[in-house]
């Protein structure tokens, strides 16, 4: 199958809600362009070299996702064009990625990644730290930041009640969330879940933003 196809049978599995974040993450531009031209904009890397090197060599209207663990000593590299930044997992890293806003003049976006799953995880906030996170002073004074909403990763296991049940979750947070902290600042609205093996059922979910590398571009 052709990236052209792979995307379409995704697109039209999307409805309305829901965007498409192409992972193209170890794949060459050559295939990044043919997605390109089947008429694909938003694309999520997890290495910040890799994001750098792809950037300066696709068109400019391409939004750049970080879907990887971000670095605080590498964000200054992203922080001139990234779309959004998925992976948002410390207080320490929000500083950074405020400060970073802050130099280059511009507002980044971003999702505070929360760990849904049963197993062990290294990376991301739980429910409570995400809260705690939200009202903190430090974080309220921050203008060059926007958190956009949440993002989250589940178990990786064939136990598709699990997953559901892990994306439930996440939803279920997010709408706590919004309810209490939603502004005109960080509008909170946006679910990043699901990927190649689980998208639909993330879908089904309420996600708004789904990760889909290898059903687009092949096995890695
Ligand atoms: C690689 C990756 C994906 C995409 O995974 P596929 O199984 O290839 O769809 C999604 N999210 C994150 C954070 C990733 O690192």
């Amino acid at each position: 199958m052709s990236i052209a196809t792979n995307l379409l049978a995704i697109n039209k599995k999307l409805g309305k809600s829901t965007k498409l974040v192409a992972i193209s993450k170890t794949k060459p531009v050559e295939m990044l362009m043919e997605c390109y031209d089947a008429g694909q904009r938003i694309f999520g890397e997890n290495k910040v070299q890799e994001m750098l090197d792809k950037q300066a060599a696709m068109p400019n209207d391409v939004q750049w996702h970080m879907v990887g663990h971000l670095q605080t000593n590498k964000v200054k590299y992203i922080a001139p064009f990234v779309s959004l930044i998925h992976s948002a997992d410390s207080i320490k890293l929000i500083q950074e990625i405020n400060k970073q806003g802050a130099k280059h003049h511009r507002i980044i976006s971003c999702l505070l990644q929360i760990y849904i799953a049963k197993e062990e995880t290294k990376f991301g906030l739980d429910i409570q730290e995400a809260l705690d996170l939200l009202q903190s002073e430090s974080f309220t004074q921050m203008q060059n930041i926007r958190v956009m909403g949440v993002m989250g990763m589940a178990t990786n296991t064939e136990n598709l009640k699990q997953v559901r049940e892990e994306f439930q979750h996440l939803k279920q947070f997010s709408d706590t969330l919004k309810l209490k902290f939603a502004s005109d600042i960080h509008p909170l609205h946006e679910i990043s879940m699901g990927m190649s093996s689980d998208f639909e059922i993330a879908i089904e979910e309420g996600s708004t933003l789904v990760r889909v590398g290898s059903s687009i571009f092949g096995i890695r």
